[in-house]
């Protein structure tokens, strides 16, 4: 059955058209998905009996059922949500002292095949609908009985290899008649798949766009992360630019150090010649350990020192504060579905 919240305002319209309907009702039942939140078609009380009873019949609410709940002793919550079919995802709350943020899986499973990530080596599934990623917000917002105000694309999956659905996302996340979270607390995340920097761009949709960019050296970038193989640093560079002068938005690079891979200040220095004169922002991360990962945490030392040299050098960077590590909620620990005993 089709999904009721995989559709966009202007979407939802043309839908309740095919079923006879006024344009408005769409409106009207917009506003229950998500402003009020609700998890039936039964308690859209300003809707014909008539009306509901056929929204009954052609689609489904897609609400989650949460399998499981981890927190961190950081505040940070890790989510497990149970699919409709079965399938699962993982989605994470983080407290910031700006707002709450919701890291958002896109897809269950992940192709990219980058080497320190948790989310490689389990098998790809399917791309999730652009309503099961606005769901996740919800569910969170639900459960927690607050407000979201940002959300990162940063969860399991590769956003821009999932990209109408994600596009849908962000329209129904940022609508404001629903969720009327602002553009530029959306921040969507990539390993770089070029082409669709660049449509994306052209939408000029004013959202953080953030790249995984772990090297500015393709052949250690690319014994990190396949993709580099199809689209090298240079492309990607490009492809940031004309997202910059689109947007007119920075463009934020995360940058994972590993002990003796990418964290040495040769390293920094050829990072610095690569972002030199573009609006962006380097965020450094300590790589998180995976299991059977080969990749070893840079020590704080390492990190401050490049941190350092970047910012002398005119590049902004900042180390991101780490959240959630305790509970394998921290940056490429999420899992299509966490087998591993955790305790409770
Ligand atoms: N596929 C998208 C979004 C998901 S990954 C992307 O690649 O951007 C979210 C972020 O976590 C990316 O920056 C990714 O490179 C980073 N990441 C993955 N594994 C990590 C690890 N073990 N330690 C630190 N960051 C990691």
């Amino acid at each position: 059955m089709k999904n009721i919240k995989d559709y966009d305002l202007d979407t939802l319209k043309k839908e309740l058209e095919l079923l006879g309907e006024k344009p408005y009702r769409a409106e009207q039942i917009f506003k229950w998905l998500y402003v009020d939140k609700v998890k039936s078609f039964d308690e859209m009380t300003n809707l014909s009996l008539e009306l509901r009873d056929k929204l009954n019949k052609s689609y489904d609410i897609c609400n989650f059922n949460i399998e499981k709940k981890l927190e961190s002793k950081d505040g940070t919550k890790k989510y497990l949500f149970g699919l409709q079919d079965g399938n699962a995802i993982e989605s994470v709350l983080m407290e910031y002292h700006y707002g709450k943020s919701v890291c958002v899986s896109t897809q269950i499973g992940c192709k990219m095949g980058c080497k320190f990530c948790a989310s490689t080596g389990i098998p790809f599934v399917r791309n999730l609908s652009a309503g099961e990623i606005v769901e996740q917000v919800i569910a969170i917002e639900q459960d927690n009985n607050c407000k979201i105000s940002n959300v990162v694309f940063m969860g399991i999956g590769e956003p821009m290899d999932n990209y109408e659905n994600v596009l849908t996302a962000i329209a129904i996340l940022n609508n404001n008649k629903g969720m009327n979270i602002g553009a530029r607390h959306i921040s969507v995340s990539t390993s770089g798949v070029v082409p669709k920097i660049y449509e994306f761009a052209d939408k000029n949709i004013q959202c953080t766009l953030s790249i995984s960019l772990h090297s500015a050296n393709n052949k250690i970038r690319s014994s990190m992360m396949p993709v580099n193989d199809v689209y090298n640093i240079e492309e990607l560079i490009d492809a940031c630019k004309y997202y910059t002068k689109k947007t007119n938005r920075r463009v934020s690079f995360e940058y994972a150090l590993a002990k003796d891979n990418n964290d040495n200040l040769e390293n920094a220095q050829e990072l610095v010649e690569l972002l030199k004169g573009m609006l962006c922002h380097v965020n450094l991360i300590p790589i998180n350990k995976i299991e059977n990962g080969k990749y070893k945490k840079s020590s704080l030392e390492n990190i401050i020192r490049f941190r350092d040299y970047l910012n002398d050098h005119g590049i902004v960077a900042t180390i991101r504060r780490e959240l959630g590590s305790d509970i394998d909620a921290a940056c490429g620990q999420l899992r299509r579905k966490n087998i591993k005993q955790t305790k409770d």
